[in-house]
Formats: C-alpha cells, structure tokens, sequence
C-alpha cells in the first residue's frame, strides 16, 4: 500500500478531510474525476468576475467553530444573501418577511400581515404537514405559496409539492421583520478571491490526479491505500446494483454580457411554472464587482441521468429507503467511508459538509 488513505472527490468533504489526514501525518492522495479540483464549489474566473461553475455558493453558518475553520483558508466579504423573487409582473423580496408581505398585499405593519397569513391557514384547516405543500401552506399561506413558492418548486424538483418532503421548505426564513437576509445565520459572506483558492489550500502539499475515473482506477491500481474515502454517488460505487437513487441535476447557461449591471442583484428566482429556469444568477454582485462586463447564469433544473452531473439528492421516502439498502452495503465495505452531498445522500450545506468531515476525521484519525 502506497498511501494511507485514497480519497475520490476533490470537493469541500474529501479536502477537508484530507487536510486533517496530512496534519496527523498521514499519506494521502486525492483523485477526482473532473480536470480540476473544488467539486460543486469551484469557481472560475471570466473577465476579471468568479463565475459560480456549478451553481451559487454561499457560505454561512450559527457555528462559529466552522466559521473560524474555513476563515484559515480565506478571507470572507461581507456579502448578505438577499435575492429577488419574480412573478409574472410582480417583483418580490425573499426571504418571506414584511417586504414581501407589504407588496403583495400593500399593507405596512406585523399585525396586518400576521391577519391576512392566518385567514387563510385557518381556512385550509391543516393540522400535521404531511409534504411540502401543506407544510408550505400552513407556514405562509396560501398567496405566498402559489406565487412564490409551488411553480419554483416544482421546477427545481420535477415533482409536485404533495409529493415532496416537508423538510425542504423549512431551510427558507419566514418572519414579520423587514429583514431580507437570506439565512437566520450568525455568520455569512463569500470567499474573497473565490472557492476554488480554500479548497487549493487545503490541499497544499497533498497528490492530487484530476481527468481520473475511480471506477478505472481501482481496476488498475487495487493497493493504493490503506482506507477509502469516498465522495461520490453511493450508488455508482455498487454500481447500482440496488437500483438507482434518483438526483436532481442542473444544466447552466452561461453568457458574459457587454454591461456592467444586468439585474441589480446576484440572485434573482423566477417562481412561475412558464419561465423554464428557475433563477438567474449574475455573479459580480457576490463580490460586489465593478468590472466593464458582467457574467449571467440561468439554471434549468432537470432529472438526473448517466453521464450528468448530480446536484441535489431527492431525500423521498422512496430514495431514502433505498439509501439506507445501500448503507447496509456500505457497512460491509469495512475499508471504505463513505461522505459528503453524494456519498450520504443528504441536502447539506457547505458548513454542514465541513462539520460532517470534520466529525469523519476525528472519528478515523
Ligand atoms: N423555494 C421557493 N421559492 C423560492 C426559493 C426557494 O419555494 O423562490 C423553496 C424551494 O422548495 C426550494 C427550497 O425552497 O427547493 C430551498 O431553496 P434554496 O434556495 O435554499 O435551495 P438551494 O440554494 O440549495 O438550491
């Protein structure tokens, strides 16, 4: 055995890890399939502007542990999430706060918003949320849910909200204060100078072989380490002899602009079923960007298949039955971890892969 440990997927999971493993004096080498490092928090820089290659990124966290551990790696800007949702011909703040209430229903004060809100809860008479539309309906409504809430999400997830979990709408702050940040977290900005560099520091020092396809190499180099860490689909490593879990995936359409201002704004939703994306991403405003040009993404959601990227696991009861079959397998496979979005299925978020890797290492190293 050449290494200690050979971790698959040079993302935020397998880098932290891997950092952590060269600390304790481990030897360690990181392949990753795709021709650089980074994962899904990869960043790239177009005339002068760090364009979000897989999708906006923002970090934010309560943990101030986990704030100050990625704070070694970068210095953060001062970047407050607060995107802008588009109804046909209605434009609205998010997250759900007296902004929005107050333009949908031209009303001023807590209690005005609270009267209408609570109408109409009472009116659909729902006791125990059983999927995301009821949970979303019984939170906020029934205005707010058909404009801003049912066509984004069935969009993004190719399903209707009844048949989705509850769980996922309860990420989104819903309160009575005119406060249009985003995340309910202590701490949150973006990486000056972009991702890219934070996961290239953690792996200063340590191997890494991009263009590399796991399933290829451990035909031809079975004894390459001691233990495994993988960070990729779980399913693919059994090579889905379970069956498939089922992913969602984005395709991104990518335009640099002649203007140096598109939308005001980095993140921009389109919450009707008719408009085919889902948002529009102008990625100078994460940095608050004066450059001559500027550099758009749209992000048409779609179902994941062979040969595309996977983005969002679809945690169902469906899927998620499936993936606890899979980590019976995975039990058996006593060399091999299993981490990250991918290797446990799970909607994190980057500080929670950081805490999920962290928790990895101090447990395995
Ligand atoms: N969501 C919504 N309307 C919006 C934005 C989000 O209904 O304008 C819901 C939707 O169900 C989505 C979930 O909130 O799946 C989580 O959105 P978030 O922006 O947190 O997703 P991410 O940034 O991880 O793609």
């Amino acid at each position: 055995m050449k290494y200690d440990y050979l971790i698959v997927g040079a993302g935020l999971y397998g880098a932290v890890f891997a950092y952590e493993a060269k600390k304790k004096g481990k030897s360690v080498l990181v392949i990753d399939k795709r021709n650089h490092v980074a994962g899904n928090i990869y960043t790239k820089n177009i005339e002068g502007i760090n364009v979000h290659q897989y999708g906006a990124h923002i970090f934010h966290t309560s943990d101030k542990k986990i704030w100050d551990y990625v704070n070694q790696f970068a210095e953060f800007n001062h970047y407050i999430n607060s995107p802008i949702a588009i109804y046909k011909s209605e434009l609205y703040n998010l997250p759900f706060n007296m902004n929005t209430f107050s333009k949908m229903w031209n009303i001023r004060t807590p209690w005005q918003a609270k009267e209408i809100i609570e109408k109409q809860i009472s009116e659909l008479a729902i006791t125990e949320p059983k999927n995301l539309e009821e949970q979303a309906l019984s939170l906020a409504g029934k205005d707010v849910y058909e404009k801003l809430i049912k066509g984004y999400t069935e969009k993004q997830w190719g399903r209707n909200c009844r048949e989705l979990p509850a769980f996922i709408i309860k990420r989104l702050p819903f309160r009575y204060t005119y406060d249009n940040n985003y995340f309910n977290d202590r701490f949150q900005g973006i990486p000056i100078g972009g991702y890219t560099g934070i996961v290239e520091k953690m792996l200063e020092g340590i191997p890494v072989l991009t263009n590399i396809d796991y399933g290829e190499f451990r035909k031809k180099n079975p004894d390459t380490a001691e233990r495994i860490l993988f960070t990729g689909m779980i399913d693919s490593y059994f090579d889905y002899r379970l069956g498939a879990l089922e992913y969602r995936s984005v395709r991104f359409e990518t335009e640099v602009l002649d203007c140096d201002n598109y939308q005001g704004n980095a993140v921009v939703n389109y919450t009707e079923r008719e408009i085919p994306y889902t948002r529009i991403i102008e990625h100078k405003h994460f940095e608050f960007g004066h450059q001559p040009k500027t550099v758009i993404s749209r992000e048409y959601s779609s179902e994941w298949k062979v040969g595309m990227e996977p983005y969002y696991p679809v945690n169902d009861e469906k899927n998620n039955a499936l993936f606890a079959k899979y980590q019976e397998l995975a039990e058996n496979e006593k060399h091999v971890i299993f981490g990250g979005r991918l290797g446990n299925y799970k909607y994190y978020d980057m500080d929670k892969v950081i805490t999920a890797a962290l928790e990895t290492a101090e447990k395995e190293l």
